[in-house]
């Protein structure tokens, strides 16, 4: 056990590494140098807060952090109730000798999820379907203030995964499928921690980054293992070194350019193709943590495991200890056991099987991270934006990030926007639920159905646009549907986090049968458009020539005003597929760039409620050419100005296309948006010139 915590504490003040004037790295030195080896290994300690077996163990074990895992929240749930927990917890920690400061960490992971009333965003994949890194960066800014207004710094945010396969459960947390998309949304992490080199992050409205699962969780292989389940979540992630590098690391490097002060290893291992080592876990993976994050891309922050992921490491728990510490993690998110833990890492140094220089690095890298949140001088929480939780503000950046994430994949016969003349028909699984439309990661870990925070559904978000239009509703369609001039159905899953999803869906990317059948009599009754909300492309095969117009609309949050903002045309419809649609299981795993393409719709795809450009369709992408290649000169490829422009251009060819979405049109359509991501303005308007040749 613990030697014993002495009941008076020992004043700190007048130690150098408590004068805020000096640089943090003097800081830093002058601490490290009076801590013992225990006191080291309590910082690189990281509890559940629930598996606590006292609160007086924070001090006994000097630990360096805590967390709430999903659902792990205070009763009553509210702002105030977090916000006093967590100075609780810092008071105990602030009991000890040197009266260092907990770092508390929480997954707000599409806003503050975790509290009741919080402003709920729409999980990444809907970010990366707005396209729009200011609204991504502005999401992230509303969640690191309403995240720091409770007392916590740190966010287990964003996760930069790169989705190979939509079977994964995680697909939503990703931006998407293209490293150049996940890449232009990380200015997310600009919104949460402000200036790169860490210089606001003692303000009370910023927060410290968790880039995540490093590296290559998106792209695990499905159905490979040997006992038959599904591998996909934790799984396998079988690449060459150049795949590797061009999709999975890349978004890392981006994250660490931007200054992210933690990553977070994944589940997954790693196998590179042709280097002969078969799969290592990541959290095992010296070569990749040590050797590419820190020693190649220079990461400064601190890495922090995932939820007991060393556990996974074969061999007992001394040598998970020591292979994860020498492969580079810094902190452990142990996160029940923490009494073993901390015993078994100072034993592993004491015997010299994990280096003192190793651990002074690892608590170095930690307490440069507190030193910047100035969680030194301000300890507790400060709650001077407590109000601005959930507020008009914080819901209004919602709302607009919703409705541009809202794609819109087909609108025969001008069915959207909606006119508020309009006598409506709603129906589906997902028109009036809160919770389906927030997700998993919202109240709970895996979410749930119904009411679980305050926010607007989008048939209310419907009647609050149209208040003096009729919009009936039945959930399953069952009332009677004549004489309606229009129907919207909106169908969809229920919540799940992390797996392989939607447990009560058959793990498919398949709808309901309710939901089947509320689209097959609503569209066989009046014109119609079909809602999909959901974390994932859903199947709809056939069924999408009954249906009029059809919009992908993501996990939007609860901020169901954004969806009817673009129904009812208060806002354009612009945004874009970030994965790619595809028109069966069968063709999964199926991704822009992929040799042979035949989707249901291309990366990319998304038609404007916007007047389309009439000149001849080959004549106006001439002059969008012209322009194109000014605008690339002044090397403003990818200003908003060029993404306007290849935008234009997009409305002419989808227009052209239509219904004949073939190889031979997807393929080149698909790759004119990843070459404009990447930065090739002109080249992306010449694959769409072919897209339109071809069509
Ligand atoms: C997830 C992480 C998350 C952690 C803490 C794990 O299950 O994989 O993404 O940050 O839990 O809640």
């Amino acid at each position: 056990a613990p030697a014993e915590v002495p009941q008076v504490v020992v004043d700190a003040h007048g130690l150098p590494y408590l004068d805020k004037r000096l640089p943090v790295k003097k800081r830093v030195a002058d601490l490290l140098g009076r801590m013992t080896l225990e006191e080291k290994a309590g910082q690189m300690t990281q509890a559940e807060r629930n598996a606590l077996r006292s609160q007086g163990d924070i001090a006994s074990y000097r630990l360096g952090s805590l967390l709430s895992g999903g659902g792990s929240v205070p009763t009553p749930n509210t702002p105030e109730a977090w916000a006093k927990m967590i100075d609780a917890y810092q008071l105990r920690a602030r009991a000890t000798r040197f009266q260092i400061p907990l770092i508390y960490g929480v997954d707000a992971v599409h806003g503050h999820n975790n509290v009741i009333g919080a402003t709920i965003m729409p999980h990444n994949i809907g970010i990366g379907a707005g396209r729009d890194p200011k609204v991504a960066e502005r999401t992230g800014a509303v969640t690191a203030k309403e995240v720091r207004a409770t007392g916590i710094p740190w966010d287990f945010a964003p996760c930069v995964c790169v989705t190979r396969d939509e079977r994964w459960g995680r697909s939503y947390e990703a931006f998407g499928e293209d490293p150049a998309l996940v890449k232009a949304m990380e200015t997310v992490i600009d919104g949460m921690q402000g200036a790169r080199d860490g210089s606001d992050l003692d303000r009370n409205d910023k927060v410290l980054t968790s880039a995540k699962h490093f590296v290559g969780d998106g792209g695990t292989e499905f159905g490979s293992s040997t006992t038959g389940s599904y591998t996909i979540d934790q799984g396998v992630t079988r690449v060459t070194r150049q795949e590797l590098e061009a999709v999975h690391l890349a978004p890392f490097a981006e994250a660490v350019k931007r200054g992210a002060g933690t990553v977070m290893p994944s589940y997954s291992s790693l196998d590179i193709i042709g280097d002969d080592k078969g799969p290592v876990k990541m959290h095992a993976n010296a070569e990749m943590i040590n050797g590419v994050l820190k020693d190649r891309m220079g990461f400064e922050g601190f890495v922090i495991s995932d939820w007991q992921a060393i556990d996974q490491i074969p061999g007992d728990y001394a040598s998970d200890v020591r292979t994860s510490v020498n492969a580079g993690l810094d902190m452990i998110m142990v996160p029940t056991n923490y009494q073993d833990f901390t015993r078994i890492l100072a034993e592993e140094v004491t015997a010299g099987r994990v280096s003192r220089a190793r651990v002074d690095d690892a608590v170095a890298r930690i307490l440069t991270q507190k030193f910047r949140l100035g969680l030194f001088e301000k300890p507790y929480a400060d709650t001077t934006h407590l109000d601005s939780v959930g507020s008009a503000a914080h819901r209004a950046v919602a709302r607009e990030a919703v409705a541009k994430s809202q794609v819109l994949l087909k609108n025969d016969g001008g069915v959207l926007p909606l006119k508020k003349s309009q006598k409506v028909y709603v129906a589906g699984s997902n028109a009036d639920d809160l919770g389906n439309q927030a997700g998993g990661w919202t109240i709970s870990w895996q979410g749930s159905s119904g009411r679980n925070t305050t926010g607007t559904t989008i048939l209310e978000g419907m009647r609050k646009a149209a208040p003096d239009a009729t919009v009936d509703y039945s959930k399953d369609a069952s009332a009677a549907t004549e004489g309606y001039d229009v129907g919207v159905v909106v169908v969809g899953e229920t919540p799940y986090a992390e797996g392989i999803g939607d447990v009560g869906n058959g793990h498919d990317l398949e709808l309901t049968a309710a939901d089947k059948a509320a689209v097959d009599k609503v569209c066989a009754a009046m014109p119609c458009a079909v809602l999909v909300v959901s974390g994932r492309p859903q199947l709809i095969g056939d069924r999408l020539g009954a249906i009029d117009a059809l919009v992908a609309s993501w996990l939007p949050g609860t901020e169901g005003d954004g969806v009817a903002d673009v129904l009812y045309g208060a806002r354009p419809f612009t945004g874009q597929l970030p994965v790619t649609w595809p028109k069966s299981e069968a063709q999964l795993p199926i991704n822009v760039g992929d040799a042979s393409y035949d989707p249901q719709f291309p990366f990319g795809w998304g038609l404007t409620t916007r007047p389309v450009p009439q000149a001849g369709g080959e004549l106006t992408l001439k002059a969008i050419g012209v322009a194109a290649k000014v605008l690339q000169a002044a090397g403003r490829g990818t200003s908003p100005e060029g993404r306007e422009l290849l935008s234009r251009a997009r409305d002419v060819v989808q227009k052209r296309i239509g219904q004949d979405i073939t190889p031979a049109t997807a393929k080149p359509f698909a790759e004119a948006d990843r070459l404009l991501l990447s930065g090739d303005l002109t080249g992306a308007v010449a694959r769409l010139t072919a897209a339109y040749r071809a069509a």
